[in-house]
Order: C-alpha cells, then sequence, then structure tokens
C-alpha cells in the first residue's frame, strides 16, 4: 500500500515548529512496508488544504493528516475535510461525554471551544485518543482512507500505536523485518568496503543501508517475507557476519545507544563516573543521564570552561594552561586526573576544544578537540579535527568521549 502524509500549521512552514510528526509517521510506516509517496506541510487555510487533499488523493490509498484539530479558530481541519467530502458536521454526544470527563479529572470545567471540538463531520469513524481531547477520525472516500490526527506528537502516536498501525499491520500479507548494527569511531566508506562481499550477496528480497550520523553509523539490514519467522533467522545470521567484519565498531543493535552502552559496562565493573568537560558545556553529562538510573554509575560533571575553575576545581598547572593552552594533551591528562580526586570517582572523562565559530589559530584551527579518559592508573588521549559548525563539533565530540570511554571499559582502546 502507498501513503501520503500531510502535515498541517501556519507554525511548520514559517520555522516554528518543527515537523517531526512526518519523520514519525515515515519510520512507523516504512516499518510495517507501507510506501511512503509523498509528503507535504500546509498552512491552516482552506484553499491551501483542498489542494493538498486533492493531490494526496491523487498521489495515494492511504492520506495520513496531522494538525489542525485544535480548540482555536486557526485549527479548520475539520471543517475543510467535510466541505471536501461534501458532508455536513454533527455533534457527537459520546465525544462530548468522553470530554467532560476528562476535565472533570483535571479539576476543569470544559469550555465552549472544546464543545466545537465535538463536531465531526458525518462520514466519520472516530479513532480513540486517550492523551487529549481531539479524537482521531478515519474517513472512506472514493476507496481511499484519510485519517486525520492532531498535531500534538504524544496524541499522533498514540492514535497510530493505538489503531492505525494493528489495522495496517493486519491488512499486510508480508512481514517486514528490520535489524540495525549500531557502529561508532569509524565512517561509513571503510565499514562498507569491509561487508563488499557479503553485500554484493544478498538476496533480493533483503537490503542494506547506511545511516550516518555525528561520530556514528547505523547499518540497517531489511527485508520482506510471507514467513516472519525465518526471515527473522536469516537477517539474524547476516548481522552475525557483519558484527564479525565490523568488530569492536560495533556498540549495540537497534534502539540502543552509546550512554546506554557505558551505563552497562560501568554497572557490570561497578564503577562511577566522573566528567571534565569544557567545550561540551555539560552535554555529556546530558547523554548519561537520559538514561534512567544512571544515578548508580554516574557521580557528576564539572562544567569547568574558564582557565580559573580548570586550575581551581580540578588542579590543572597554570603552567600547563600558560604552555600549551587549555585545548592540549597535557590540559586534558590533568583534568582527568583531577577530576577523579574531586569527584571521588573510578573514571573519568574530560574534553576540551575549540568548538568555534571564532577562536582558531593557525595550529589549533576551529574544530580542533582533545579528550581524554583513564582511571587513576593509566590514561588514553586522542586529538579530533572537527569542522567548523559549533553544533556540530559539540556534538561529534560528546559521541567521540562516550566512545572512547566505551572502548576503554572494554580494554579495547589500545588496539584502535
Ligand atoms: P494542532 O492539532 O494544530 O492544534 O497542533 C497542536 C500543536 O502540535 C502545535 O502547536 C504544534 O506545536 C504541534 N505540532 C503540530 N504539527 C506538528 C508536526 N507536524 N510536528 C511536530 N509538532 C507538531
Ligand atoms: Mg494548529
Amino acid at each position: 500500500m502507498n501513503c501520503s502524509i500531510i502535515t498541517i500549521g501556519t507554525e511548520l512552514l514559517i520555522g516554528q515548529v518543527l515537523d517531526t510528526n512526518s519523520v514519525w509517521l515515515g519510520k512507523s510506516l516504512a516499518d510495517i512496508g507501507v510506501q511512503i509517496v509523498s509528503k507535504i506541510s500546509v498552512s491552516d487555510d482552506r484553499a491551501d488544504l483542498l489542494k493538498a487533499f486533492q493531490r494526496a488523493e491523487e498521489d495515494a490509498e492511504l492520506i495520513l493528516i496531522t494538525g489542525g484539530l485544535g480548540p482555536t479558530k486557526d485549527d479548520i481541519t475539520k471543517q475543510v475535510l467535510a466541505e471536501y467530502f461534501g458532508v455536513d458536521l454533527y455533534f457527537d454526544e459520546g465525544q462530548y461525554e468522553r470530554i467532560k470527563a476528562f476535565f472533570q479529572q483535571l479539576n476543569r470545567s470544559i469550555t465552549d471551544a472544546h464543545r466545537q471540538q465535538c463536531y465531526f463531520p458525518s462520514n466519520v469513524e472516530l479513532l480513540e485518543n486517550n492523551m487529549g481531547t481531539a479524537a482521531g477520525m478515519l474517513f472512506r472516500h472514493h476507496n481511499k482512507r484519510f485519517i486525520s490526527m492532531p498535531g500534538v506528537p504524544y496524541e499522533m502516536k498514540y492514535i497510530m500505536e493505538h489503531s492505525v498501525l494493528p489495522l495496517l499491520a493486519q491488512e499486510s500479507e508480508k512481514s517486514i523485518v528490520h535489524k540495525t548494527i549500531l557502529t561508532a569511531g569509524v565512517g561509513e566508506t571503510v565499514l562498507a568496503k569491509k561487508i563488499e562481499d557479503i553485500e554484493d550477496q544478498l538476496p533480493p528480497h533483503l537490503s542494506l543501508a547506511y545511516l550516518p550520523g555525528l561520530g556514528r553509523v547505523r547499518v540497517r539490514i531489511s527485508g520482506a517475507s510471507e514467513n516472519e519467522a525465518a526471515l527473522k533467522k536469516e537477517i539474524d545470521d547476516i548481522s552475525d557476519k557483519i558484527v564479525d567484519r565490523f568488530g569492536h565498531y560495533v556498540f549495540g543493535f537497534d534502539e540502543d545507544s552509546l550512554a546506554k552502552k557505558v551505563g552497562r559496562q560501568l554497572m557490570d565493573k561497578g564503577y562511577m563516573l566522573g566528567l571534565a568537560e569544557s567545550c561540551t558545556g555539560g552535554s555529556v553529562a546530558k547523554l548519561i543521564t537520559s538514561v534512567p538510573g544512571s544515578s548508580k554509575y554516574f557521580q557528576g560533571s564539572v562544567v569547568s570552561y574558564s582557565y580559573d575553575l580548570k586550575e581551581s576545581l580540578l588542579q590543572v598547572q597554570k603552567d600547563t594552561l600558560l604552555n600549551t593552552g587549555a585545548v592540549s594533551e597535557e590540559t586534558v591528562l590533568e583534568m582527568v586526573r583531577g577530576a577523579i580526586k574531586l569527584l571521588n570517582v573510578d573514571v573519568a572523562v574530560s574534553i576540551s576544544g575549540i568548538a568555534g565559530p571564532g577562536g582558531g589559530t593557525p595550529d589549533k584551527p576551529v574544530g580542533t578537540v582533545w579528550l581524554c579518559v583513564g582511571d587513576k592508573d593509566k590514561q588514553f588521549t586522542k586529538k579530533l579535527s572537527l569542522s567548523k559548525d559549533r553544533e556540530k563539533n559539540v556534538e561529534y565530540s560528546s559521541n567521540a568521549a562516550l566512545n572512547m570511554l566505551r572502548l576503554f571499559l572494554d580494554e579495547k582502546l589500545l588496539d584502535d
């Protein structure tokens, strides 16, 4: 089956809100083998909406729509859908009772604007939304299906996960299976070279995709078949072969992350981790603490941005800072040693670099970043030469720091 996505909201077109809904929808549909043929973002404007509905109906059998279902006047999706289908709106008592109960729970009374949310085009089939007041709507029109959902991402996801995806999965004859191998510390061309022969010999119902990120590459194997169990086994066997070739670049599969991986390693070893961050401004700490339960292995981070704090908190020597600068191998080494003492931890990671866009010199251009990881007995350093883009440099060096920690904890750092 093929599908068109329409995301509605003027805020999406003027750069106020990022359209994450279509990204999520695209991924979820691809996972169950539905092909996306087009996606379009439209403002809350009657004529533009009518045109978008028309075009999507020409393109696809299934049209997924998000946005424009709020209680405010700018949200007009429902009215325009009714006009497009040539039907009237009716008042749904059941929805009214549901919304009243929803507000009673919150100890609030229902407003007139919310009463408006209980009007629906008369050809609707309602889809439950447990997360908010706007119900999802399914319409069958000229052998096509239109599904309209609220723009609020968690409400849209609820309706998709509880009503739409189960319906579509039921209709599909073939099962789609994906497995994603997660790697860090190496580029996609090096990886591709390592598995060239495996890729060339893939049967036609399987495919391989490289998804590069900053400091990480995801390698996804996908397949479609009537026999799901056999397909899963086939994909697992190929994945085993690929992992064998990639070696220690692999840190996990599917929804795993570097932060989760180092968390498991630290727990296994019973180690506490501390950080000394300069140019990343706490972003490594943010990644570590995004994992539930990280308090068991994470002591904290010193965001020592200034020379003063590097000296006073981390005991970096004044001479080191004056002679080699804050962005140097010596400084990150002293930062790790200082952090181990100050934070009373087993392992520490430090980062100091020139994130840009200013601050570069001929021998230390923007994008120069020094990393160090170690315990009280041994420390390892690494220099990165990154880009001119501040945000990218921070993200890349944060991932590289976590990857270096992973390799250190696996005692793999020497052969990197
Ligand atoms: P609406 O259903 O139009 O009332 O949408 C409510 C809110 O959801 C908007 O104010 C946006 O913040 C958010 N939103 C709408 N569309 C999207 C989208 N495509 N991606 C992410 N957020 C969205
Ligand atoms: Mg809106």
